[in-house]
């Protein structure tokens, strides 16, 4: 095949245009369409669900308006595929592998076996965690982007480059800070994960905080807090305030600061990141020495 100016000015603007839409990487040599996947996927559940219906008519008790709530209109269809029909099921069913992982290898695999959450179609790889599961100090971002969907590991782009360089100026790093995010897989384009998102693959960011068990969280930047410290307002007003935070075990220390990625695009207010480093510092300092971490 042969490709005039034309065409191939066409094709730049189509690339123009993938790239604004956020495509920015092909994840295979062929195109697959998802939406036919989902389609199939769908029909299928319906029939099951059909099938139980007529099964279950006698025996069921009618369910309430709250408990068939749809999934929002204008969501894609299938957002919570495999069984789940509402973000309130796969949220539970999210919560049911969580609770029941032991380890964090065993919440790993859980979570790679997890199909509720529609974030890991369009997404590389699951982006667990970096840094030591035994550290006393655990970072909490928002979701990976592109670099780490290739990587397969958080922050590992140029926020990720700030983030070492600010653990750095107060004598931390990898091996010093376990580092995870709300949401393991890459939301299409970058976006930021929306609040169902969130709310499905937030009982597995808290099993593995139960799990690492550090002595602080540290929430980078607002969807973060929001997502783990149940802060309604503004990073800008909630950063730098020492909270509570519930592991399920034990109350531990929690800070919110801002979002490396944030500081990249205002670094004037790396001077605001910089109080709440020192302030992680000082508190990391005044803790007791515990036997199983590096601090
Ligand atoms: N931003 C995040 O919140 N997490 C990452 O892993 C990378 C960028």
């Amino acid at each position: 095949m042969t490709f005039d100016t034309h065409d191939a000015r066409a094709l730049e603007a189509l690339l123009d245009f993938y790239v604004e839409a956020g495509i920015d990487f092909a994840l295979d040599e062929e195109p697959h369409d998802r939406f036919a996947d989902t389609a199939a996927e769908m029909a299928a559940r319906a029939e099951q669900r059909a099938r139980m219906a007529d099964d279950d008519r006698t025996t069921a008790p009618e369910r309430t308006p709250q408990s068939r709530a749809e999934p929002p209109r204008g969501a894609a269809i299938a957002a919570f595929p495999q069984g789940a029909e509402t973000a309130d099921e796969a949220a539970l069913s999210a919560r049911g592998e969580a609770r029941a992982a032991r380890t964090m290898e065993e919440l790993r695999e859980r979570l790679a076996a997890f199909e509720a959450c529609a974030l890991r179609r369009t997404a590389k790889s699951l982006v667990f965690a970096d840094g030591n599961p035994a550290a006393r100090v655990m970072l909490v971002g928002e979701a990976p982007g592109r670099d780490e969907d290739i990587q397969g590991l958080p922050f590992v782009g140029r926020s990720g480059q700030l983030l070492d360089r600010m653990l750095a100026a107060i004598g931390l790093d990898r091996t010093s800070v376990y580092i995870a995010n709300i949401v393991p897989w890459r939301p299409p384009g970058n976006r930021t994960p929306t609040p169902q998102e969130a709310a499905i693959c937030r009982p597995f960011i808290e099993r593995q905080i139960e799990l690492c068990d550090p002595d602080i969280l540290v929430c980078l930047g607002g969807p973060s807090a929001q997502a783990l410290l149940d802060i309604k307002e503004g990073i800008l007003r909630s950063r730098g305030k020492w909270v509570e935070y519930h592991t399920g075990t034990r109350t531990i220390r929690a800070l919110a600061t801002l979002h490396p990625a944030y500081l990249l695009r205002q670094p004037l207010q790396k001077k605001l990141a910089w109080r709440d480093l020192r302030a992680l510092r000082k508190t990391l300092d005044s803790l007791a020495p515990r036997d199983k971490s590096p601090s």
